[in-house]
C-alpha cells in the first residue's frame, strides 16, 4: 500500500481511537443522548477530520444504526448497555471503531465481544480465512454463555466505501475470503442475550445517497445539494437544516435516490454488546489503526 494512503488510515485511526475512548467515559446515568452525540461528532471536525457516518449510539437490544434525532429527549438510564460506533475519515480513508459502555451489571456480556475481537485480531494474517475468524468469534462469545449476532458482520473498507469484501462473519462458516496482505477491514463482534439475529425497527435516522438522478421537487433538491459533500457516505436526518427536507426523505427513498438504515435490534428485552477495530493486513499479522497508541 502506498505510504500516503497508510498515513491517512493511521491518522483517521488515531483520531477515532482518542475520541471514542473519551466519549465512552462521558456516558453516565442522566447524561443527554443528543448532547453526547453532537459533542462527539463536533470533536471529529475539531481534529480536522470528517465523519464516515453519523455517530451510532444504540441502546440495549438495539445493536446498530441508532443516532440522535433533532429533538431527541432521551437520557442514559441505569442498566443501559450503550454501543458507541464511530467512523472517522480523512480524504475518504476510514477508521471504523466501536465500544460498549455498561450502566448496569453486564460486565460479562461486554467482555464477550471484547475478547472475541481480541482473539480474532490475533489470528489475522495472510492465508487465514474469514471463516476461521468467525469461528474464533463464535467460540469466545458462546463459551461465555451468549450468542453472536449472525446477521451482522465485519467488512472491507476503501476510499469513501464503508462496506465491501471481505465480509468477516461473527459465526463459523465454511471458507470465506482468504486474507491477503494490504487488505483493510473492520472486525465487529456482537454478543447478545437474545436470539442472535437482528431485525429492522421502524425507527430510521441514518440515510445515504445510492444514485444520481434528476430531482425537481425543491425540498428534495435541497436535501441532495446539502449531502453532496458526503460522496455517498451516510448522513443523519438530524443534519438536515429544516423540516421540509426531512419530509422529502421518504420521496427520495421511493425514487431510489437514497437508501435508509433502520435501527437493527435483537428481541425486546435482550442486551447486545459490540466491539470493533479497523486493521490493515501485513506480511505476518495486522496493524490495528484504531487502537489507543
Ligand atoms: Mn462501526
Ligand atoms: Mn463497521
Amino acid at each position: 500500500m502506498k505510504e500516503d494512503l497508510l498515513e491517512k488510515y493511521y491518522a483517521a485511526g488515531v483520531i477515532a481511537a482518542k475520541i471514542l475512548n473519551n466519549g465512552a467515559q462521558e456516558i453516565r446515568v442522566g447524561v443527554s443522548y443528543l448532547e453526547l452525540v453532537e459533542s462527539i461528532e463536533a470533536r471529529v471536525k475539531e481534529e480536522g477530520a470528517d465523519l464516515a457516518f453519523p455517530l451510532n449510539v444504540s441502546l440495549n437490544e438495539d445493536a446498530a444504526h441508532d443516532t440522535a434525532s433533532t429533538r431527541d429527549d432521551r437520557v442514559f438510564s441505569k442498566g443501559d448497555v450503550v454501543k458507541l460506533d464511530l467512523g472517522v475519515q480523512i480524504d475518504g480513508y476510514i477508521a471504523d471503531t466501536a465500544t460498549t459502555v455498561d450502566l448496569g451489571n453486564n460486565g460479562n456480556l461486554i467482555e464477550a465481544s471484547r475478547q472475541a475481537l481480541d482473539t480474532a485480531i490475533k489470528k489475522v494474517r495472510p492465508g487465514v480465512t474469514a471463516g476461521e475468524l468467525g469461528a474464533a468469534i463464535q467460540f469466545e462469545i458462546e463459551s461465555r454463555g451468549y450468542r453472536p449476532v449472525s446477521n451482522l458482520t465485519g467488512h472491507g473498507l476503501d476510499q469513501f466505501v464503508i462496506h465491501k469484501p471481505p465480509t468477516i462473519p461473527n459465526i463459523a462458516i465454511n471458507g470465506g475470503v482468504v486474507l491477503e496482505e494490504g487488505m483493510v477491514f473492520a472486525i465487529e463482534p456482537f454478543a447478545t442475550t437474545g436470539s442472535g439475529h437482528v431485525n429492522e425497527k421502524s425507527r430510521m435516522e441514518i440515510y445515504s445517497q445510492i444514485a444520481h438522478k434528476p430531482v425537481r421537487i425543491p425540498s428534495a433538491r435541497a436535501v441532495i445539494d446539502s449531502i453532496q459533500e458526503r460522496r455517498g457516505l451516510p448522513f443523519a436526518r438530524r443534519w438536515l437544516k429544516d423540516k421540509k427536507m426531512e419530509l422529502a426523505l421518504a420521496g427520495l427513498i421511493r425514487s431510489q435516490v437514497l437508501t435508509v438504515y433502520p435501527v437493527l435490534s435483537d428481541i425486546a428485552g435482550s442486551l447486545v454488546s459490540q466491539h470493533e477495530h479497523t486493521m490493515i493486513v501485513t506480511e505476518d499479522g495486522c496493524i490495528v489503526t484504531t487502537r489507543m497508541r
